[in-house]
């Protein structure tokens, strides 16, 4: 049997139709920004294995750290116990973050990051004796696949056979440059009932809802409001966080910071699952209380696991200390020039760019449904150009390691003209 017969025989893989579903491909060999294939060949992992790897695969000063760390702690339990690495990343965080960040909570990917910051948000009200329900959103949000974060995302095609489990959550629409001043008296609006415990964002750019782009003056004000109407903020940066964005976090291009930050995904440099839910002493102090129900009685069997605490250490040596902002830069650059070049092509449209994200959508007919068969036609296409690239529907993005080279970024827009050069015929 097949290593992709053996498989299809027990493994059930995410996001995934297996009755439809072309077959997996069998990587034997992950470095730098590219998979390589049973045969050899190379293919450039254009979206960062699931957007996670920022510095390449099999980086030496991260395998080193892991590789340290396992000889000296492998994991231990992370409550009445404490470790090294797990102090000086909690340390290293609450440095690079807005003043008012002192406090980190250790789970294990983006959705427990933001389950974690719902709980913190509902029970800060709780322990301040004023329960507040209502949780404010933006409409196509998406904040992970568990329950909360389920709830709090865009509701429908992914979610429908939970969808009544959910608890109620109002949705602003998308801020796309209409009616963005009507969404804000909207916001204002609900926010001055009081009723609000938080409200959450994807700043600058929602990934899944096809790395959407938007205003961020708009942010910047919804925010501000929400401050002043004191509800809490929480920044979902699971995807922007560590330099996505052209900056170490997207909210550095605003003034508003938050009140609680949800990081994972670049974390470990994308090695190793990690999440992060970080917070002020505001939102701190409210669970300390004699009585322990009071406390935030939530903790994963892996919390705070050493290893992975090694490697984002590593990791963000590796921004402070080699070539990575240069990089970030230079492929920020490259993409801003790229945008210019596809200006010329009508099948092409709502190309924009942000940092090391850059995306546009190809439009044929009304063939753009998650399933349309332009989305394998796409993946296809820049399979056999040499790129692994998992399009949402007709949207194509690309959010490479910074390591990517320049000669690897041109066979990738190489690939993206002749693509669209056949399309258009
Ligand atoms: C990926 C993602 C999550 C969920 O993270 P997982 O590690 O996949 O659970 C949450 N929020 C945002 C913005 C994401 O992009």
């Amino acid at each position: 049997m097949s290593w992709t017969e053996r498989d299809k025989k027990v493994v059930w893989h995410p996001f995934t139709q297996a009755q439809t579903a072309a077959e997996p491909m069998l990587i034997e060999r992950a470095k730098d920004a590219s998979y390589y294939d049973s045969e050899g060949r190379k293919y450039i992992d254009i979206n960062s294995s699931w957007w996670v790897n920022v510095h390449g695969h099999g980086n030496k000063r991260i395998q080193e750290a892991i590789a340290k760390q396992f000889g000296e702690i492998d994991h231990v339990i992370f409550a009445s116990a404490t470790h090294k690495p797990g102090i000086e990343l909690a340390e290293k965080v609450v440095d690079i973050l807005p003043e008012q960040y002192s406090k980190v909570f250790f789970s294990d990917d983006g959705s427990t990051a933001v389950e974690v910051a719902l709980k913190m948000a509902f029970q800060y009200w709780f322990n301040k004796n004023q329960p507040k329900k209502r949780i404010l959103a933006l409409e196509g949000a998406y904040h992970g696949d568990t329950f909360g974060a389920m709830a709090i995302g865009q509701r429908g095609f992914f979610n429908r056979p939970f969808e009544h489990f959910f608890f109620e959550v109002d949705f602003l629409s998308f801020p796309d440059g209409e009616n963005n001043g009507e969404q804000l008296a909207q916001g204002e609006k609900l926010f001055a009932t009081g009723e609000f415990a938080a409200v959450i964002v994807e700043p600058l750019i929602q990934g899944s809802a096809g790395m959407r782009i938007y205003d961020k003056e708009w942010l910047n004000t919804l925010l501000q409001i929400a401050r002043e109407h004191g509800v809490l903020v929480i920044l979902d940066e699971v995807m922007t966080g560590w330099g996505r964005t052209g900056k170490y976090f997207a909210h550095r291009h605003i003034q508003e910071s938050g009140d609680i930050i949800c990081l994972s995904k670049g974390l470990t440099g994308g090695v190793l699952p990690l999440g992060l839910t970080v917070t002020s002493d505001k939102v701190y102090d409210a669970f300390l209380h004699p009585e322990t129900a009071k406390a935030l009685l939530h903790g994963h069997s892996y919390t705070g696991n050493a290893i992975a605490c090694a490697a984002a250490l590593a990791s963000m040596q590796i921004f402070e200390e080699e070539e990575t902002w240069k990089n970030v830069d230079r492929i920020s650059r490259r993409h801003a020039d790229f945008l210019q070049q596809l200006a010329k092509y009508p099948i092409v449209q709502k190309a924009e760019s942000l940092g090391t994200i850059v995306r546009f959508e190809m439009v044929l007919s009304d063939n753009t449904s998650y399933f349309s068969d332009l989305r394998n036609t796409i993946a296809d296409h820049f399979l056999q150009a040499g790129v692994f690239l998992r399009p949402l529907g007709n949207i194509v993005f690309f959010n490479p390691p910074y390591c990517i080279t320049d000669s690897e970024l041109d066979q990738v827009y190489d690939a993206t003209v002749s693509l669209i050069e056949k399309l258009s015929q």
